[in-house]
């Protein structure tokens, strides 16, 4: 603790014990660093200052404020869950485990830190990084993805939360994991725990945590279509669990045998478009969650005054009034919709 209160870094939401503003930090530092998230975390709060107008935001405004910061599961669970909390609790979070616990995307680590740093509950938070200098610490042989290992280590993590000043316990095991005892290269000359460090003693720092093989990565062929009308690209939202409601040129996965130019004409009709397809040469790679995309660029253009053929989506069912519009013409540089990391590479012209 007196190495954390010496040491820590001076970050935007250790300034505050604002239960909506911890709780936002540690959304979006889950499975992501702390420099990344920084310029998210202040834009976002520039735009939804409270929870309350965070609660009356549109899915697709919160989604374009979190756009580039990935796994938009977060953000459209803590938008749902600020919807809950301005509905059934007068706007303020709930502090008690097990109404906040009970929230969308509220797990087991985030109600420990948000309860821990903003109202001292002595809840124990394991991250990776906790992790990581728990297994080193103790010399203990568990893992996090391991479901035998993290339970050893949540047990671990409990029996050592202090009842005085949790929060900063959490947040020091943390830091100490993010800047010392980190996966590669641990810093045990610096580190303050390097007395009670059963690994060090051991001289067997890199035996800890034991690894697990990784998940092996697909490699998926795709083509994509970047069809202009004028000084218009056109967009089509993404529909299931994987990016759903991110929008990207039209695009499909490729099976051995497929071609391409039949697959988007495929992908383009129910869509209303009709654009005569040519290959551009151009390849675009990109890795998104075990999925190692090579994205084959297939051009066509339209007529300036050419619009969707919204009776064309209609006569295949894909457009009904009710229904938000599947596909946009949009300027490349303002496209004014929550767009997936690809689709940002493929209208920059990377
Ligand atoms: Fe990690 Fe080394 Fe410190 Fe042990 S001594 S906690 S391995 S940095």
């Amino acid at each position: 603790m007196r190495w954390y209160d010496a040491n820590r870094r001076d970050l935007p939401w250790r300034r505050t014990r604002e239960p909506y503003r911890v709780w936002l930090s540690e959304v979006m530092l889950q499975q992501t660093q702390v420099a990344t998230a920084l310029p998210y975390y202040e834009a976002f709060l520039d735009r939804f200052p409270s929870l309350a107008s965070l609660a009356a935001a549109s899915e697709p405004h919160v989604l374009a404020v979190w756009s580039g910061l990935g796994y938009y599961r977060r953000a459209r669970q803590l938008h749902a869950a600020a919807r809950i909390v301005v509905r059934d609790h007068g706007g303020h979070v709930p502090l008690d485990a097990a109404t906040f616990a009970g929230l969308p995307g509220v797990g087991r680590y985030t109600t420990a830190a948000v309860l821990s740093i903003c109202i001292d509950r002595p809840l124990a938070v394991l991250d990776g990084n906790v992790a990581r200098v728990l297994s080193r610490l103790y010399a203990l042989p568990a893992a996090i993805r391991d479901p035998r290992g993290a339970k050893r280590l949540w047990a671990l993590a409990e029996s050592l939360v202090p009842a005085r000043r949790p929060g900063d316990w959490n947040q020091a095991l943390m830091e100490l994991g993010a800047r010392v005892c980190t996966p590669r290269a641990p810093d045990c000359a610096a580190c303050p725990a390097r007395r009670a460090c059963r690994a060090y003693a051991l001289g067997r720092v890199a035996e800890f945590p034991p690894v697990r093989p990784r998940r092996r990565v697909e490699a998926v062929r795709r083509a994509v279509a970047l069809v202009t009308r004028g000084d218009r690209v056109l967009l089509a939202r993404r529909e299931g669990a994987l990016l759903g409601g991110l929008w990207e040129p039209p695009g499909v996965d490729l099976a051995n045998g497929d071609r391409a130019r039949t697959r988007l004409g495929a992908v383009l009709r129910p869509l209303g478009v009709r654009a005569r397809l040519a290959p551009t040469g151009r390849t675009v790679r990109h890795t998104i969650t075990h999925r190692a995309i090579v994205a084959e660029v297939w051009a066509g253009e339209m007529a300036a005054d050419a619009s969707l053929d919204r009776r064309a989506s209609a006569r295949r069912g894909a457009t009904r009034d009710a229904e938000p519009p599947r596909a946009r013409w949009v300027v490349r540089s303002r496209p004014g919709v929550p767009l997936t990391a690809l689709a940002r590479r493929l209208l920059r012209g990377d």
